[in-house]
């Protein structure tokens, strides 16, 4: 299979940041690959990167073939790009924003306005189309600056965390249309904050942090790498703690990770059901008083702490920048609560 997205060993320095400090990946032809990782991990400094919106210090990268370097010219004719920030006229309506990329394309009259009046059916945008475009929602923007990115009907497309910042219905609808795209054939870069977003998406998954690949595989597999699924469990009094700590060791994989009021404790088991099971048995043998406890699979918190160490990442103010992720990890069902495990983690 030919790779249709190839870049090795990229690397680029802000003064004291090393965005990417030696990148590697590979798409090939007609999958989908999810550039997953923090914020600040490097994903849109490779996005940037592959498209030619930025050069790199050091490296080498093909896309559909075309030497991304010697020839960006050659490659912007290749991909359709769609940002973190949707790209469009506000004061266009949806129609002529897409009209007016397919002018620029060089489409002709003709040919630019079916293509727009296409795209706009099948973005579900018609209704709207001749609606100026910042009358739209967000996901409606997104949609649409996804349908510019389209007119040109490029063999590869890269999507820079393209549902960040929608609610949770517009994220599930854009994710329909990404599905689509890809079984219609197209070869896909995504990057992503959402494990889910990767797992729902992508054949693969590399996921990055400080400007380098970490780990690849498929969403299955990191999770497995990952443990597995976790025990949590809730309780009344943080005096059981370590009754119940005592409890969870025979079925734990890992670590035994308590929150810090030391009520609530989490591992990854190998055996699912039976391993709760085991566990549901002892509490009620013990007679200890539960408020919550449950089976649950990994979330992004999860994988990161197994594979980084930690589940944060904290720019050079000592900020969490995480909050958004957290945010909408809890949307889309999928809790995670890095502060609570990074500081569990650090116990
Ligand atoms: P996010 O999920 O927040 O978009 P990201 O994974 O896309 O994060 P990048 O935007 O690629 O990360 O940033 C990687 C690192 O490079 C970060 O530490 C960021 O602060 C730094 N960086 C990016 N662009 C610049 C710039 N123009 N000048 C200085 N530093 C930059």
């Amino acid at each position: 299979m030919t790779d249709m997205i190839r870049a090795t060993g990229l690397r680029k320095r802000y003064k004291d940041v090393e965005a990417l400090a030696g990148l590697d990946l590979d798409v090939p032809e007609g999958q989908v690959l999810a550039l997953l990782g923090p914020n600040g991990a490097g994903k849109t400094t490779a996005v940037r990167v592959l498209t030619t919106l930025l050069k790199a210090d050091a490296g080498s990268a093909t896309v559909a073939g075309v030497d991304v370097f010697a020839d960006p010219d050659g490659v912007r004719a290749r991909i359709g790009l769609s940002g973190q920030y949707a790209a469009v006229d506000e004061h266009l309506t949806g129609y002529e924003n897409l009209e007016m990329v397919g002018r620029l394309y060089g489409l002709g009259r003709t040919a630019a306005r079916d293509r727009a009046r296409e795209l706009l059916e099948r973005f579900g945008l018609s209704d709207a189309g001749d609606r100026p475009s910042k009358t739209y929602s967000g996901g409606m923007r997104r949609r649409l600056d996804l349908a510019g990115a389209l007119v040109a009907e490029p063999p590869v497309l890269v999507l820079d965390e393209p549902t960040t910042g929608l609610d949770p219905g517009s994220r599930v609808q854009m994710w329909d249309v990404i599905r689509e795209l890809v079984s219609s054939g197209a070869t896909l870069l995504l990057t992503t904050q959402y494990l889910e977003e990767a797992d729902r998406l992508a054949d693969d998954i590399l996921v990055i942090d400080h400007g380098k690949a970490i780990a690849r595989g498929t969403a299955d597999e990191l999770k497995a790498q990952t443990g597995g699924e976790r025990v949590e469990v809730v309780l009344r009094h943080a005096a059981d703690r370590d009754r119940v700590r005592r409890l969870l060791e025979p079925v734990a994989v890992g670590e035994i990770t308590v929150d810090t009021n030391g009520r609530e404790l989490t591992t990854a088991v190998q055996g699912g059901v039976s391993s709760l099971r085991t566990v549901l048995d002892g509490l009620e043998s013990e007679r200890v008083e539960v408020l919550d406890i449950g089976l649950r699979r990994p979330t992004l918190d999860d994988v990161f702490l197994s594979l980084t160490g930690h589940a944060a990442e904290t720019d050079e103010s000592g900020t969490d920048t995480d909050t958004d992720a957290d945010a909408d990890a809890d949307e889309s069902g999928t809790t995670g609560d890095s502060t609570k495990t990074q500081e569990a983690a650090t116990r």
